[in-house]
């Protein structure tokens, strides 16, 4: 009578325990049955209940490593959502991090993730679809995209911008990016007051603390190496097993589990020895870049010594507006000048102060149109730019409000890229450009605005408000900057890396910048993050899946 609870509450004590130490729940789960079992009331002392305790873990310690493990390289978004996903569905994550900590460019996203056909377009009146998605993608990639991958792209967008906003990112203010038919790239609203929100800031920042939510409860379900840097694959027997790193105190060592997935982002800021610019982009090695210093292409450079087939490589996005800073306009690290800034109503000028292009055209056409259409802007006008063809961004309040105060504050009073000029004589003088030439700019543009003419460069869309030659108005200095790299290892619908024999590397995935194909040769703004958490979840479900597949064959 007295001995059945003692072995109840022993045998629950017991579950936990083995539980805790990362059995397979559904072992420990037998092994509770037979707790309860007659048979094993029939032992009469503690002692005995001991020993078959012992006995019970010494046979099921090989079993320890049932649990699927994912080794994930890279802690941007693509990383992060691959993790979260991996652990939502009940695997393992090792996630490996060069840096100090999780972000990667993502953390920098500024003008938003797209989504075609959300609750939020419709609540604004915004009619849109995958398909339209898809046909502007397309368009802006010259067709070069993989088909089938933009197509998955497209059709999980709202499911994306769903699961961003389940881990508490407010995504529901709505930007018009160039090369786009329909405003589609969410962000966060901007509070009329206070510290900007940055998109990908916010968004990276929410996905760590889930996954710290996530670990506090099972602390087995994440682990997380920063200051590690993988600098090697292992494959045993064809299949892919885990990674090599170093750590920041120079120290190699193994990281294994049942599969990897990479996600270590892209070149843009590669100029070391073996640089992927220099190798696919020469042309581009003269302009400054938007990039982390962390993003050398090393999952693009050490897949590809394990013979994975790499795809527009020699397709590098240039950027048309990165700020000058006016303290260091030469420079090589610029900060990027949101691309919701053109989607809010700023103007682009060049020193003769006319319009030289569509604000919102594609990326590549705006950096053509600067290249071609703006001339350097001598030292006498806000610092210059350093001998590089620039542009010079107009706002007035309006558009300023509409982009919002906090995040303009920080461009304009913070790190002082814009100067403000009571009116556009003011701007004129500064410039040193006859007054009649901008005011005849401004004015052209609030007639086309307004629709009384069809602009010269074929835009269509005009958001927020034209500026009056009278009103005050911020000029600050942009140049062209290298910003993304379209280029990356070749990965099927599953994530799978692909070989150059266009056969998948067994245990081998990738998502993300470190990726290619979806963009073509040209990327729409926002379909990066898109491309980041899409993909990242497909990764993850992938890898765990093959993880899990090892797993009971271990078993
Ligand atoms: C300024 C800026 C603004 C942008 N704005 C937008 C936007 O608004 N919308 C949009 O869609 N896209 C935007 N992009 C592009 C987008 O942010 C990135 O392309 C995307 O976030 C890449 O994500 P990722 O996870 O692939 O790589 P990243 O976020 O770059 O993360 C890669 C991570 O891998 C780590 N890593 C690299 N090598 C190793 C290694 N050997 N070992 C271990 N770790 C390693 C890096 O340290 C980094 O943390 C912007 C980019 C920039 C630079």
């Amino acid at each position: 009578m007295f001995e059945l609870p003692v072995y109840k509450i022993m045998g629950f004590f017991f579950l936990i325990f083995i539980q805790f130490f990362g059995f397979n729940p559904f072992l420990s789960n037998i092994c509770f049955s037979l707790c309860n079992c007659p048979l094993i009331f029939t032992f009469r002392t503690v002692q005995n209940l001991m020993n078959w305790v012992l006995f019970s873990v010494a046979v099921m310690a090989p079993l320890m490593a049932a649990e699927p493990t994912v080794v994930v390289v890279g802690g941007g978004l693509a990383g992060l959502s691959a993790s979260l996903e991996i652990i939502t569905e009940g695997g393992r994550v090792i996630l490996i991090e060069g840096e100090n900590n999780t972000g990667g460019n993502s953390a920098k996203a500024s003008s938003g993730i797209n989504g075609a056909g959300t609750d939020t377009q419709e609540k604004l009146g915004i009619h849109d679809s995958p398909e339209l998605l898809v046909k502007d993608t397309l368009s802006a990639g010259d067709d070069e995209n993989d088909k089938v991958l933009v197509k998955i792209l497209a059709e999980k967008s709202v499911e994306a911008v769903q699961f961003l906003r389940n881990v508490g990112v407010d995504l529901t203010d709505i930007n018009l990016c160039g090369g786009h038919s329909v405003p589609r790239t969410h962000w966060i609203p901007s509070p009329k007051e206070g510290r900007p929100i940055p998109a990908g800031f916010e968004i990276m920042k929410r996905l760590r603390t889930r996954l710290n939510e996530l670990q506090e409860k099972n602390p087995e379900s994440f682990r997380l190496m920063t200051q590690t840097k993988m600098v090697g694959i292992i494959r045993e027997e064809g299949k892919v097993v885990g990674v090599e790193v170093l750590s920041a105190k120079g120290e190699q060592s193994k990281v294994t589990g049942d599969s990897v997935i990479l996600a270590t982002g892209g070149f843009s800021a590669d100029r070391s020895n073996d640089s992927l610019l220099s190798e696919f982009g020469k042309q581009t090695l003269g302009f400054p870049s938007t990039n982390g210093a962390f993003a050398k292409g090393d999952g693009v450079k050490i897949a590809r010594a394990l013979g994975a087939k790499l795809v527009g490589m020699e397709r590098i996005q240039i950027h048309p507006t990165a700020f000058v800073d006016p303290k260091e306009p030469a420079a090589g690290t610029k900060f990027l000048a949101a691309e919701a800034l053109r989607g809010k109503g700023a103007l682009l000028i060049n020193s003769e102060g006319k319009r030289f292009g569509n604000e919102l055209g594609r990326r590549d056409y705006t950096t053509n149109r600067i290249l071609e259409h703006a001339k350097p802007i001598g030292e006498d006008f806000q610092g210059g730019s350093a001998e590089r063809n620039a542009a010079i961004m107009l706002m007035n309040e309006a558009t300023i409000d509409a982009f919002g105060r906090p995040a303009f504050n920080f461009y304009a009073i913070v790190k002082k890229f814009f100067k403000k000029y009571e009116n556009s004589e003011e701007l004129a003088k500064a410039l040193n450009v006859e007054y009649s030439v901008i005011k005849a700019t401004l004015d052209d543009y609030k007639e086309i605005f307004e629709g009384k003419k069809e602009d010269p460069f074929g835009k269509k869309a005009f958001p927020v408000s034209a500026i009056s030659p009278h009103e005050p108005i911020y000029a600050a200095i942009v140049v062209p900057a290298i910003h993304y790299t379209m280029g990356g290892l070749k990965i099927d619908e599953h994530a799978r890396v692909i070989d150059e024999q266009e056969k998948p590397i067994d245990g081998l995935y990738a998502a993300g910048e470190v990726t290619g194909g979806v963009h073509g040769s040209n990327r729409l703004g926002g379909n990066s993050l898109l491309e980041c958490v899409v993909f990242g979840r497909v990764a993850g479900r992938s890898g765990l899946q093959v993880a899990t597949d090892a797993s009971r064959s271990e078993l």
